[in-house]
């Protein structure tokens, strides 16, 4: 476990006291001087709007005045702001931003494109399509301009992927219904609500739809309570509507998307948790049995890589063989979509498996490569990719499931797609800002280069350092294992603690930790519901009794860079077990 000095990322970061100050000045100079001279080098002819003597006004001055002390005033402000750029910082999924990142978005943010349309970005949407492209190498997808787009965040790239999933199936389901209702066609509803598009295709043309006429038996674009009736009719039971298949560590995005959508809570069915906290394949496998059982067409099914919660992989590669075997045997074609909103950066390993050995298990490989099998990915560059806020993608590989998000074309062709953007995003104007930092970080540092592999790769032994020191320090701090990427989890107890006695402690420690100024760390809080495996085995490392319904966790995000950096990583190390002593002898619960 030993870092590789060959490999420096140090040019790509400002550094926690400015170390590239000088590099940086010069750098932003030369994006003002380029905004500036862009200006004066367009429409030569025209008049100058602002005359010398209203620039020497008094008028002018004392609004230039104004503006200059309200400026103060924010600078001023923004110095109370949380201080995430220093590795001190491991609280939540936020860090340091990289340097090209930054000059990225500033130069764009300066042109201020709007990547709805390429009528007021034809550069921006230009950057919008190769920077796509390259998370799409990044996860493994064929790059194809057009299979993706930037979103505010992991949260509407979420909603992205329900809002085609839904009117993917809503396309299979309406037409079979419209067969059944008006041809007299057989109709079996889950089947037909996991088709797949080369049956949709050959009955479409096979009997010759006309769209508006099948318009009434859609779900999306109809009536859904009217729909819903219908097939209750046509199937003999009442019809329950669809489901999504979720694991229960997922996000809360996930609970926000199934009430936009109008699904309903219920039909949010979460999938258990194995004692490593990641989806379990064989609860899966026996709830896409009992949708089935219960006429539940499934929307989609959901996986995680790097959890919110612990930074956990699901084993992706193997949900993804549950639904490829389903496909084979019953021909029913699921889609799956990645939540790697965290986690997808972690795909860099993939590309440099010669780095990982010691450090990365096969079996996460394994799962994050998984993610170039799936319907659909979140990404969040604005997390692991070190972009600024606000910055989230969301990618298809196959262009019939990305343009899929109207009644009447199931599909748009490759033009439409790379055209305007606004008709298949869920939101309407869209900064081209993060699709240039995503862009310049991606051509420079790279994002399947040696340099980021290293970058991930060093959080990850950040992690594992800090965590092995702090067990053997402090005997009365408990890790939750298995922690396998960049997030730690501990809870405080003393041997015999029942689980209530022990969230108490640690619920105190970060009370404790949080009111210093020394770190930054975040809480979590598991729940039974979800995590019960994990839980118990979690408290019989202080054999104590699993009397609550709930573990409180103390939760550290290494992402900071310079955790790298042998000195840092050793001073703080000890400074922070120090720290968890001091508050330990003032902490008496019992
Ligand atoms: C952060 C996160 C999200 C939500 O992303 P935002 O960018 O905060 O909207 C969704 N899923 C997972 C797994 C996340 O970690």
């Amino acid at each position: 476990m030993t870092r590789n000095d060959d490999v420096s990322i140090e040019p790509f970061f400002l550094g926690p006291k400015s170390e590239n100050e000088y590099w940086v000045r010069e750098k932003i100079q030369s994006v003002l001087d380029h905004w500036f001279q862009w200006r004066k080098s367009l429409f030569i002819e025209d008049p100058p709007a602002i005359g010398q003597s209203q620039l020497e006004s008094g008028d002018y001055k004392s609004k230039r005045d104004t503006i200059t002390q309200t400026l103060s005033e924010l600078n001023e402000l923004l110095k109370a702001e949380t201080p995430k750029y220093t590795p001190r910082y491991i609280g939540h999924m936020v860090s340091e931003v990289s340097l090209p990142a930054i000059l990225g978005h500033f130069s764009a943010l300066l042109h201020n494109p709007n990547n709805t349309s390429k009528e007021v970005a034809r550069v921006g949407s230009l950057i919008e399509n190769q920077g796509i492209n390259l998370l799409l190498n990044l996860v493994g997808f064929e790059e194809k301009p057009g299979r993706g787009h930037f979103t505010s965040g992991g949260t509407v790239a979420n909603f992205e992927a329900i809002w085609r999933a839904r009117f993917r199936m809503d396309h299979w389901l309406s037409l079979a219904l419209f067969l059944k209702a008006e041809r007299h066609q057989d109709f079996d509803l889950f089947r037909s609500s996991h088709m797949g598009w080369d049956k949709y295709h050959s009955l479409v043309s096979q009997h010759g739809i006309d769209f508006e006429k099948s318009r009434k038996y859609s779900l999306a674009a109809g009536n859904p309570w009217r729909v819903s009736n219908l097939i209750s009719q046509e199937t003999s039971t009442d019809f329950e509507g669809p489901i999504m298949l979720i694991p229960g560590n997922k996000h809360f995005s996930w609970q926000k998307g199934c009430n936009l959508f109008g699904f309903g809570e219920e039909a949010l069915w979460s999938i258990p948790l194995d004692e490593q906290g990641k989806l379990d394949c064989a609860a899966l496998k026996t709830l896409i049995e009992k949708a089935h059982r219960e006429s539940r067409p499934i929307i989609m099914v959901v996986s995680v890589a790097g959890t919110t919660e612990t930074g956990e992989i699901d084993p992706i590669h193997k949900v993804q063989d549950i639904l490829d075997n389903f496909k084979k045997e019953n021909d029913w074609d699921i889609w799956h979509h990645v939540d790697a909103a965290y986690g997808g950066f972690m795909c860099s390993l993939c590309h440099n498996p010669q780095k990982t050995d010691g450090v990365v298990a096969k079996e996460q490989l394994s799962a994050l490569k998984g993610i170039s099998r799936s319907s659909s990915v979140t990404l969040d560059p604005h997390k692991l990719g070190y972009i600024p806020y606000s910055c989230g993608a969301f990618l298809v590989p196959n262009e019939q499931n990305y343009a899929v998000s109207k009644f009447k074309a199931p599909y748009l062709n490759q033009e439409e797609i790379d055209h305007d953007k606004w008709s298949c995003t869920i939101e309407g104007s869209r900064t081209a800002s993060g699709a240039a930092a995503t862009w310049l970080t991606g051509k420079t540092l790279g994002f399947t280069s040696e340099e980021f592999a290293q970058l991930i790769l060093d959080s990850f032994l950040a992690c594992r350092h800090f965590k092995e020191e702090l067990e053997k320090e402090c005997p009365f701090i408990y890790p939750l294992h298995p922690t396998e990427t960049n997030i730690l989890c501990f809870s405080m107890a003393e041997e015999g603690d029942t689980l209530s006695t022990s969230n108490k402690r640690t619920s105190a420690l970060f009370e404790r930790i949080s009111k210093g100024p020394n770190f930054a760390v975040s809480k979590t809080v598991l729940h039974k519901k979800d995590y019960v495996k994990m839980i118990d085995s979690h408290v019989t490392q202080f054999s104590g009794e699993s009397d609550d319904e709930y573990l409180y966790l103390i939760r550290c995000v290494f992402m900071n860079p310079f955790w790298r950096n042998p000195e840092i990583g050793k001073k703080l190390r000890s400074e922070f077990i120090k720290e968890v002593w001091a508050h330990k002898k003032e902490i008496h619960i019992s």
